[in-house]
């Protein structure tokens, strides 16, 4: 094992002898665990060359043979080329960060105008069958686990809707067997009544559950890759369906041919070598907009965060300035993209960024279990909350995000889509 992980395994009192023994070994025993790279056989096996295409990029992208020429260059092209990308990402491009965020605010002004999106994320369920070592919902974590059923989610959508939002991001942990299929149709189902967008991000599944969910009202799949470096991957998902790397990858794909209208990509910065995971993440979404033209692309940029049980989990050499970095890079490489910055990070610098690169963002948010009604409302009532994902750094409500961005001069959109 990784030395740089042993700090993300916390073993509880509350688990059995035999599991804390099961738990131990998988830490411990690289052949105790399932093959990463071998799909399991209800697993849907698409006839698709961007895993190669992908691979190859971050297998031969050595960033440190890039120079403040190369940057230079790269700032001077209309447009970015894939190896300017590959130079913004690089250490040599930390000095031009300035130059970099001028470029990317001219290009998010032609293409998006001065909007900013917002929606919010609701957690319906935190079971999981998964051990991600770095994840508070992760099986082996000691946190409250709760499954909302359709009444408790209608009042969770209701609340949120009443507040004004009108696009949604349903969650759950990923157990297929806690969290069925049909349990997050008939979610999407309640959430089309209230919401005008419905974006999923679940465990993948195969393509004709992407087109059942798609007819059950859900229309945006994102799927975090959370890692594009398959060693890193395996020492990270020690357990369960999501140790299946390529499966995960193809995610997206199998999305867009169950029709789904966009999808959504992202790394967990901090996982592995960021700058590599940036141009994976960054490249996967080039190459599925070329393969399907007509298809919304986001990409989220997520850095780790503490959870319940682990607090020493943090994103490790990404800090603010190299986010920034980032996502500068992503806006000039992808200057359609939606490009969305999460509550993991602060006020801060979700108002500096939204003024340079970012299109979307949520408010509001909670990454607990039915714990809108307390945090809308003040009143808890009977509701059972669930444990949380991990801890969030900017709790702004609607309102006072709106009011944000409206004085920065930003214009805050709840829908720009219409269904004819
Ligand atoms: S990252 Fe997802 S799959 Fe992994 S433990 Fe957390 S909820 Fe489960």
């Amino acid at each position: 094992m990784d030395n740089s992980y042993e700090q993300y395994f916390v073993d509880s009192e509350f688990l059995s002898s035999e599991a804390l023994k099961k738990k131990h070994q998988i830490e411990n025993d690289p052949s105790s665990r399932t093959d990463h790279m071998k799909y399991l056989e209800d697993m849907d096996k698409i006839d698709s060359d961007i895993i190669e295409k992908v691979q190859k990029e971050i297998d031969n992208y050595d960033e440190n043979i890039y120079s403040a020429k190369d940057v230079k260059k790269a700032l001077e092209h209309d447009l970015c080329t894939l190896e300017d990308f590959k130079a913004l990402l690089s250490p040599a491009a930390k000095p031009f960060l300035e130059e970099m965020a001028v470029k990317a605010n001219r290009e998010t002004s032609k293409h998006f105008g001065n909007s900013v999106n917002i929606f919010t994320p609701l957690y319906i369920a935190n079971y999981c069958e998964n051990y991600c070592i770095y994840c508070g919902f992760n099986c082996y974590n000691h946190i409250e686990r709760l499954k909302l059923n359709s009444e408790q989610i209608e009042e969770e959508m209701k609340i949120i809707a009443d507040s004004g939002i009108e696009e949604i991001l349903i969650l759950t942990g990923e157990s297929r067997n806690l969290s069925s299929i049909e349990y997050i149709g008939e979610a999407c189902k309640l959430a089309k009544k209230y919401f005008r967008n419905v974006s999923l991000e679940i465990y993948p599944v195969n393509v004709k559950d992407y087109e059942y969910l798609h007819e059950c009202g859900a229309d945006y799949v994102t799927v975090f890759q959370e890692t594009y470096d398959t060693d890193k991957y395996e020492k990270l998902h020690l357990m369960g369906r999501k140790r299946v790397w390529p499966y995960r990858f193809e995610a997206q794909e199998r999305a867009l041919m169950g029709k789904m209208r966009g999808v959504g990509f992202s790394a967990l910065l901090g996982l592995s070598d960021f700058r590599k995971d940036a141009l994976a993440t960054a490249y996967h979404a080039y190459l599925i907009q070329r393969k399907y033209p007509e298809a919304e692309i986001s990409i989220s940029c997520p850095r780790l965060r503490p959870i319940i049980n682990n607090n020493k989990i943090n994103p490790k050499d990404v800090h603010e300035k190299e986010l920034c970095q980032i996502l500068c890079a992503y806006r000039l490489f992808l200057p359609f993209a939606g490009i969305v910055v999460s509550s993991r990070e602060s006020e801060e610098f979700r108002n500096g960024i939204t003024k340079i690169a970012a299109t979307k963002v949520s408010a509001g948010v909670s990454t607990g279990i039915g714990d809108h009604k307390s945090k809308y409302t003040g009143d808890s009532g009977d509701t059972k909350e669930g444990g949380e994902q991990f801890e969030i750094a900017d709790d702004r409500s609607l309102d006072k995000m709106f009011n944000d961005m409206t004085q920065e001069g930003l214009q805050p959109v709840l829908n720009d889509y219409l269904y004819l």
